[in-house]
């Protein structure tokens, strides 16, 4: 008989692990080799510490193939029904314009890119970003912009924390909050105040005249659906000195007067329902927009215009100076990770529709619901609002039969005691328009003559009377085949993982498989409202139970929040349950956090807003927290102690061998230990924070668990706990999050965070299963010490653990040479764009390095060009040094180099050395679309709109 493969051998050639791994079998041989080691698990022997490592291998299940994980995940998205959705209350069924939806929703080239810090080869997204920031600025009728927030909740507490910040009623802590703004945004802001100190006044707007306040947060269209004259609301404000937030609808702002013309020191809301899909609460853009005179104050990141060597115009991400990464607990926000992608695609909206096709959809939806309206008049119902824009709310004394109807034709409605609501959206026919009707009165009504009825319903003086989306990006592209293009041309002026690895130290830029990305724009999951009824979400249930196990078995906690939707959130929600847990055991008075010097900015910034106070630990001279110092520290201020918040490994890159005792340190001194785990990608399947004595750590799934950067986000940062903690994680006000007593304490607007893209790890998970998992960290420690040893000879590595061995990313020095030569860290990120690549993670932790991760999903083929590349650039370096080069115009101080270089060549060096300076750039190459771009001058000459029409013209 013939030797025949096994039926499961047959199978495994299909298997996930292989794609997901960038080098090949003979390639880890190789690179093992180099260093000197015989196996993966004997590098894990001299790298990782032998206390902390796990003893039996991770209980997820095996690695499934693609096509297996999709179906099994299509079957639970069968599980989930998608209703017609009338609820509102800030989530709205969107027609995301289907350019948009496969041009830069589903692809890789705007999804896997990373945070625009290396503006010169992201020009393309900065636009988009741009463009978001002035239609926020058109429609709200404000000064300036941020480009995006997390959700509307999180950005009404950012806004009351700007309000605090800017009132000149100093003394007072109080802030008015209308009790007919949604409720899952009292909450967020409820939970925000708490930690803050501040109190809360939920109550009516007549009150605020005669309350003493430092601000007010008055919602533009209420949940009611009425349109609020706010002029002499703020008006009042402003006379007592306090300062005015407007939860604004963008959809209704195309037909009402904008808030700023009404005073508004800051308007914000969520820019969802402009082509973003539901998604079970996100990811979601909100937009930011407040006064200029308030702008050092203004929340997450500003894109602003500057210009480049050559004097053209060129966008940047502005003002970094109020920045986490910058001010630390002194920062405006903890914001880090934010909702560029969402961003992107509300404002590619705009784009497509413009003034003229955005005024027709929403004249559109207050026509249906002014129809809507007619009926429930003509039936007898009393409605509770007499303005609208798309949100009807009446009585009924017949509830149940109105449900019940609602159940039949798959409609789900805003039900509140007696009150039923329904709110109108773009996506909704004349059909659904009668169906609905048909739903709340029991009766048949003709619709035109409904129509012919039914009066106007935004107030006179409330109508927009001003232009808006005036600018030339606005009005340009209204065939699909010029928005095509243009989406095209912005996309290839960005660097994505689609041309080469970004090796962020401390960002785990891996890859972001195509099954894994598959499922998130599946109707089941994409179309879902947060609040729909529990029985229509049985799947996403089923799906989140499933990755919280996988996470709670994976970190070793017991139980997992998945309602952070970034990893400073995490932080934040993480803090607030040891907050809570030391009230629950009459020890409140523990606030101090200590923080080790190296730590992320975010890790102070958040511990500030969970009202806490920062201490900062030293570090030796190998990276490590120094322990005599922490230890001294913890004992001398044990009676107060709350927390450490540490990174492990390092953000050296670094596995410290004393984490135990360090957590053992915190725990004797009566505090609780955080562990930041933007570095998990070191850790899964080899050690487990919960394991290693960390009470609590959040998890950047945005990093180690696949979901892409989107050029600065979305993200999901759930924390895992231990059980004394558990008790104590976020709930929800609107809906239960499942195993979570607290019905409130909400520190995002949806219950489960950004629940679209969950199915990313989920089948990430799925598809490496347990073995998958531990290899790829075993690839990911190899890759970074593979780099290490080859770039050793040629720069200083600044901390290695023991063995001589990094973790999962390795710090070079650049330090020395820029003392010697005058060649900065920048002016190295700069020639690494000529080479084609993205610059690593540049001075942090420490100035004047690079901190580079290479990912288990690097081929060495990749790897060796980076090193090449980065040997090379040594070389320049010496041809400086030796004076071979001047000192001030050579390729390094040049650039990067540019096709407008060409035209124009004068350098003193050839086009080959300067364009060219790699074989693999002249197969093929990625040219920066601008020199480089000044950043003092678009800090010093603010500009963060659209650029005019002239301006073009000028250029
Ligand atoms: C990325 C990162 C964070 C913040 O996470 P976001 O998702 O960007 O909010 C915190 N700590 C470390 C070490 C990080 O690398």
């Amino acid at each position: 008989m013939a030797e025949h493969a096994s039926l499961n051998e047959l199978q495994q050639h299909d298997d996930f692990i292989r794609r997901h791994l960038g080098p090949r079998e003979d390639e880890i041989q190789a690179m093992l080799q180099e260093l000197g080691l015989e196996s993966l698990d004997d590098l894990i022997e001299q790298t990782v510490p032998h206390k902390i490592q796990i003893e039996k291998p991770l209980a997820v299940d095996s690695s499934m193939s693609e096509a297996e994980t999709l179906a099994y995940l299509k079957s639970l998205a069968d599980k989930n029904t998608v209703a017609k959705s009338f609820i509102g209350m800030g989530y709205y069924d969107t027609v995301t314009p289907t350019v948009i939806l496969r041009n830069v929703l589903e692809n890789p080239g705007w999804y896997t890119a990373y945070t625009p810090y290396q503006p010169e080869i992201a020009q393309g997204r900065l636009e988009a970003i741009l463009n978001f920031q002035q239609m926020t600025l058109d429609l709200t009728g404000m000064e300036l912009a941020s480009s995006s927030l997390l959700d509307e909740a999180t950005a009404a507490a950012e806004a009351m924390a700007l309000a605090k910040r800017s009132s000149k009623n100093k003394k007072c802590n109080v802030f008015f909050v209308d009790k007919n703004v949604f409720p899952q945004t009292i909450d967020v802001i409820k939970t925000r105040a708490e930690h803050y100190g501040w109190d809360i006044h939920v109550g009516d707007l007549a009150e605020l005249e005669n309350l003493d306040v430092f601000g007010a947060l008055l919602q533009y269209t209420n949940i009611t659906g009425q349109i609020t004259d706010l002029e002499s609301h703020i008006e009042s404000l402003h006379a007592k000195k306090a300062i005015a937030c407007v939860a604004a609808d963008i959809m209704s702002l195309v037909l009402l007067k904008a808030p700023g013309e009404m005073g508004a020191d800051v308007v914000f809301g969520s820019a969802q329902r402009f082509g973003v899909p539901m998604g079970f609460g996100g990811p979601h853009a909100a937009f930011f927009a407040t006064r200029d005179s308030f702008k050092r104050s203004l929340p997450g990141r500003i894109i602003g215009v500057s210009k480049d060597t050559r004097g053209n115009q060129a966008f940047r991400m502005a003002m970094q100076t109020r920045e986490q990464h910058i001010r630390r607990e002194k920062a405006t926000s903890n914001i880090c990770t934010a909702q560029v992608l969402l961003a992107n695609i509300a404002g590619f909206y705009a784009v497509y529709h413009g003034r003229k096709g955005l005024t027709n959809i929403a004249n559109r939806i207050n026509r249906y619901a002014s129809v809507v309206a007619a009926a429930l008049k003509q039936a007898g119902l009393q409605l509770l609002n007499d303005t609208w824009f798309d949100t009807i709310s009446f009585i009924s004394k017949d509830i149940d039969a109105i449900k019940h109807r609602a159940e039949v034709a798959n409609m789900n409605l805003r039900y509140h005691g007696e009150q039923v609501g329904v709110s109108i959206d773009e996506a909704k026919t004349q059909a659904d328009i009668e169906a609905l009707i048909q739903v709340l009165t029991g009766e048949t009504y003709n619709l035109n003559e409904l129509n012919n009825d039914a009066e106007s319903s935004i107030p006179t003086s409330l109508i927009r009377t001003s232009d808006f989306l005036t600018h030339p990006t606005f009005n340009n592209y209204y065939s699909e085949t010029d928005m095509l293009r243009y989406l095209k041309r912005l996309e290839n002026k960005d660097f994505s993982l689609a041309h080469g690895m970004i090796p962020l130290g401390s960002c785990t830029m891996k890859l972001n498989a195509t099954s894994e990305m598959i499922p998130v724009t599946w109707p089941e999951f994409a179309n879902i409202h947060p609040f729909a009824p529990e029985e229509q979400t049985v799947g996403y249930l089923e799906m989140i139970k499933e990755l919280e196990a996988d996470l709670v078995e994976i970190t070793g906690y017991d139980f997992v929040s998945m309602q952070p939707n970034s990893g400073a959130q995490g932080e934040y929600a993480g803090l607030l349950a040891i907050k809570k847990y030391y009230e629950s055991i009459d020890e409140s008075h523990r606030n101090i956090c200590l923080i080790p010097s190296s730590a992320h900015g975010t890790n102070p910034a958040s511990a500030q807003m969970a009202g806490m106070k920062v201490v900062v630990t030293k570090c030796d001279e190998n990276g490590n927290v120094d322990v005599a110092d922490l230890e001294a520290k913890a004992s001398e201020l044990k009676d107060n102690l709350a927390a450490l918040m540490v990174t492990y490994p390092s953000t050296h890159g670094v596995f410290e061998e004393e984490i135990k005792h360090i957590c053992d340190i915190i725990h004797d001194n009566g505090g609780q230990v955080y562990m930041d785990g933007a570095n998990m990608n070191a850790q899964v399947g080899i050690s487990k924070p919960g394991e290693i004595g960390s009470d609590v750590s959040h998890l950047n799934l945005h990093k180690t668990f696949a979901i892409p950067h989107g050029g600065g986000g979305p993200g999901m940062g759930p924390i895992g706990v231990k059980s004394h903690l558990a008790p104590f994680v976020s709930g929800h006000s609107v809906r239960k999050v499942h195993s979570v007593e607290a019905e409130g304490g909400a520190v995002a607007a949806a219950p489960y965070g950004s629940g679209m893209i969950l199915p990313i790890s989920w089948s990430y998970i799925k598809m490496l299963g347990r073995e998958g998992l531990r290899k790829s960290t075993e690839v990911a420690l190899l890759s970074a010490n593979y780099l290490k040893n080859k770039l050793e000879g040629h720069y200083p590595v600044l901390y290695m653990g023991r063995n001589d061995k990094v973790a999962h990313e390795c710090i070079i020095d650049l330090r020395p040479i820029k003392a010697e030569t005058g060649i900065s860290e920048v002016d190295f990120a700069k020639r690494l764009m000529d080479y084609g690549f993205h610059a690593p993670t540049m001075s942090f932790p420490v100035a004047g390095t690079f901190m580079i991760e290479p990912t288990e999903s690097e081929s060495k083929y990749e790897l060796d060009r980076f090193i090449e590349a980065m040997i090379s650039i040594k070389e320049e370096v010496d041809k400086v040094a030796s004076g071979a080069w001047d000192a001030q115009n050579n390729p390094l101080t040049n650039a990067p180099h540019t096709q407008a270089d060409l035209r124009d060549w004068d350098k003193p060096y050839s086009i080959q050395e300067g364009a060219y300076p790699s074989q693999a750039t002249i197969d093929g190459k990625f040219w920066p679309m601008v020199n480089r771009i000044d950043d003092v001058y678009g800090d010093r000459n603010l500009i963060c709109s659209c650029p005019s029409i002239e301006s073009y013209q000028q250029d």
